[in-house]
């Protein structure tokens, strides 16, 4: 089968031929229709992931596919199924680690993988959905979505008519902005360095504002001069240094983008951080999403008409492109990208 594996650290992927290997205990065979390309895999690509020990390795972690075969004792899913691939834990087995065959040589992969033509995925990293189910809401539900609508749940605990800022409009902050208009926040204020005035407004932020030095009095023009939620997507620590400081009494501040290793962030004139109840300062691992759970009640969202997902996603690539998209990530001009494998 085909599929896109990092062979060396910081360099491209290499789009190639991959036997898979036995179907073990706990695990579970699915033909992916979609993939979903998240921040993740760059950082990954880059090494950042303490990951240079496993290459070459496979790649993704947000998919939409069908159950092909299941391994013994796997209970949750049968072969048929269509399944959100998702890399938090959820109900069913642990499985070890999935092997496959790559020149030859035997390469182990993560619990769960997207960039390929079929996966093989420990029964916990997969959920069933209804037949009906959108692929690309499938694939959405695996990471970008699910990590948005849990973080903004669980973390930043958004309250109707609060403001909230959005840094960072790429993939996940997209979804970032549906999550805080499901929660009915009053304000949703994008920024971002690159002008996204037109696309963060399409999928429902109130404002945008460009990041750096004119940040302030863009905000203060539309009398804006604090927060009651931040999230933060960059991982930037500039851009941590200097929203902290919009933080408002009692506000989260919600890391979700993440500094490089041994970078260290500032906090200007800290004592603000005391103001009304005192405020929070929170890294999140995927909002606390709970996949059995939680995709359910998403795609009910979806279903009433609560949570849309238009404009989400502003390409769409193949695996034989994966390379040209990642560099559209790379420089910031994507929202969400989605695999079409089988193209
Ligand atoms: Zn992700």
């Amino acid at each position: 089968m085909k599929a896109a594996v990092l062979e060396k650290i910081g360099a491209p992927l290499t789009v190639a031929d991959v036997e898979l290997g036995e179907l073990p205990r706990g695990q579970v065979l699915v033909k992916i229709l979609v993939s979903g390309m998240c921040g993740a895999q760059l950082q990954e690509i880059a090494g950042y992931k303490g990951n240079a020990k496993f290459v070459p390795h496979l790649l993704g972690h947000e998919g939409c596919g069908i159950v092909e075969k299941i391994g013994e004792d796997v209970t949750r899913v049968m072969p048929g199924d269509k399944v959100v691939m998702h890399w938090r834990k959820g109900e069913g087995i642990e499985s070890d680690f999935p092997s496959y065959v790559y020149k030859g040589k035997k390469m182990s992969s993560g619990k769960v993988t997207t960039f390929s033509e079929y996966a093989i995925v420990s029964e916990n990293r997969v959920t069933a959905v209804p037949q009906d189910t959108p692929d690309d809401l499938c694939a959405l539900l695996g990471c970008g979505l699910s990590t948005a609508l849990a973080t903004v749940e669980n973390d930043a605990r958004v309250k109707a008519g609060e403001k909230v800022l959005i840094v960072g409009i790429g993939g996940l902050g997209a979804c970032f902005i549906k999550a805080a208009k499901l929660a009915g926040a009053g304000a949703i204020v994008a920024v971002d360095i690159h002008d996204k005035d037109a696309a963060a407004r399409a999928l429902g932020a109130t404002h945008f504002v460009r990041a750096g030095s004119e940040m302030r009095s863009a905000l203060h023009a539309v009398d804006i001069e604090s927060f009651n939620v931040i999230i933060e997507t960059s991982g930037n620590a500039g851009a941590i240094a200097e929203t902290l400081t919009l933080l408002g009494d009692s506000g989260r501040y919600i890391l979700v983008g993440q500094p490089k290793p041994g970078e260290s962030v500032e906090i200007r004139n800290a004592v603000h951080l005391f103001g009304g109840e005192g405020k929070t300062i929170k890294a999140t691992q995927g909002g606390g999403f709970r996949p059995s759970s939680d995709i359910p009640r998403y795609i009910e969202e979806y279903g009433s008409g609560r949570l849309d997902i238009e404009n989400l996603i502003t390409h769409r690539t193949t695996l034989e492109k994966v390379n040209d998209a990642l560099r559209l990530m790379r420089e910031g001009k994507a929202n969400r990208i989605m695999i079409d494998i089988w193209q």
